[in-house]
């Protein structure tokens, strides 16, 4: 299983971290191994570099996708959750301005966390949804899914040129606006 992650899906997230808005979907993927077992704390891993939280819209794929049309793209999923797509920000940037590849940065273990599935059938808006990160009880963040750049059935075509979609996949659609850096303690709320 593995863990496809969209960057810069939001235009307020690129604008915050001074990134170029991207015509095509910017992706990168974490293996099985950095997802967060249910009921563990994360521990602030020792990478010389602050820790920032990104909540995301995270969907998992029910069949085998591979170039899938984007009409097509909405009978490979059927269940959403909100996820955190953990990241070591400064290693990130030390890494970018060397034009190296991200991966130590986004893919360390316990780098990502899942919330509790929801059918989309119990959604009343779905594609339409939103999500909100508490810090400590104070709204970090807040996302729409209608302003994603490229929306669920957009990523799921695209990935799929590149990469054989499997059951059990997982999809982070990205992160809107308000990321920031984690301290020991503390609590993280999704909704
Ligand atoms: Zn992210």
């Amino acid at each position: 299983m593995k863990l496809v992650c969209v960057g810069r899906n939001y235009a307020k997230h690129a604008e915050e971290l001074r990134n170029e808005v991207p015509a095509e979907p910017v992706l990168f993927i974490k293996p099985d191994s950095a997802l967060l077992p249910p009921g563990h704390d994360f521990y602030l891993p020792d990478l010389d570099s602050a820790i920032h939280y990104e909540a995301e819209l995270v969907v998992r794929i029910d069949k085998p996708a591979k170039h899938v049309e984007e009409r097509f793209a909405h009978r490979y999923y059927s269940q959403v959750t909100v996820g955190l797509d953990f990241t070591a920000r400064d290693l990130q940037q030390r890494l970018k301005e060397k034009v190296l590849p991200w991966e130590k940065a986004k893919s360390f273990d316990g780098a990502a966390f899942l919330g509790a599935w929801q059918a989309l059938g119990e959604l009343k808006n779905w594609p339409q949804t939103s999500f909100q990160l508490f810090k400590n009880k104070t709204l970090v963040q807040q996302g729409k899914s209608e302003h994603m750049l490229h929306g669920v059935d957009r990523l799921i075509a695209y990935i799929s040129r590149f990469f054989t979609l499997k059951t059990g996949d997982l999809i982070f659609t990205g992160t809107p606006a308000g990321v920031g850096p984690l301290a020991i303690g503390d609590h993280l709320s999704l909704y």
